[in-house]
């Protein structure tokens, strides 16, 4: 029965030293691979900190905002992360809530500024409404569609929330009458201008400060850019 095995000739060593040498090649193919890759991916990583690491992280940002996380949910009621402002509620340029930390920061400092030139003139300064979501944009252009029954009414006064310079973060509504009447003589110093002639509340910085403001548009269906 054993025979065959033991007559034949063993082949086994020529053949296993064989195994051997090619299993010692591909084990020095692997191991050169692993090291090619290790050194692409040290220079790739090089190659792409830290500018593009940061700008990585930055490209979803929208004008004002520093957060990524602070997202509005796209269902549910309207919240303080859509840019509403609790009814009753005076808030300032430098509130802790979205409505104006999400504003262009610019626009954000003018404002701030001028706040505290009209508190030395005795003249309280309140943000109404600020940046505002798209989604809140849009509950406020369905309600006014609404109201006035056709969209070239609509658009006179709410704009669409592609068009609206508040959820762009570039526009404040301000309160009350008597602030509106104040930055429309003072606003300029600071750049800040009323944009559209029948929205007296609605500012942008629209000059340079101290520069002179641009002539108003009727409404915000005028939009001039
Ligand atoms: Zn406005």
């Amino acid at each position: 029965m054993q025979t065959t095995n033991s007559t034949a000739p063993r082949p086994t060593r020529p053949v296993r030293s064989g195994i051997l040498t090619l299993l010692a090649i591909l084990l020095g193919i692997v191991l050169a691979a692993a090291l090619v890759g290790l050194v692409l991916l040290s220079v790739t990583g090089w190659l792409r900190s830290p500018d593009e690491t940061a700008s990585a992280q930055t490209s979803s940002v929208s004008v004002g905002s520093d957060v990524t996380s602070d997202e509005p949910p796209q269902t549910g009621p309207l919240t303080e992360a859509d840019g509403l402002i609790p009814a009753g509620t005076d808030i300032t340029a430098g509130a802790d809530l979205p409505a104006v930390t999400r504003l262009d920061p610019a626009l954000r400092a003018a404002v701030e500024a001028a706040t505290a030139e009209a508190t030395l003139d005795d003249q309280p300064l309140y943000v109404t409404t600020g940046w505002r979501s798209a989604r809140y944009q849009g509950q406020l252009y369905d309600e006014a569609l609404a109201t006035y029954g056709s969209e070239e009414d609509a658009r006179q006064f709410v704009a669409t929330p592609e068009t609206s310079t508040h959820v762009t973060g570039r526009a404040v509504d301000i309160g009350p009458l008597d602030a509106m009447y104040w930055l429309l003589e003072h606003g300029p110093d600071y750049g800040l201008c009323q944009t559209y002639a029948n929205e007296i509340w609605h500012f942008e910085l629209a000059t340079t400060p101290g520069g002179t403001c641009p002539e108003m548009l009727p409404d915000a269906s005028h939009l001039g850019g």
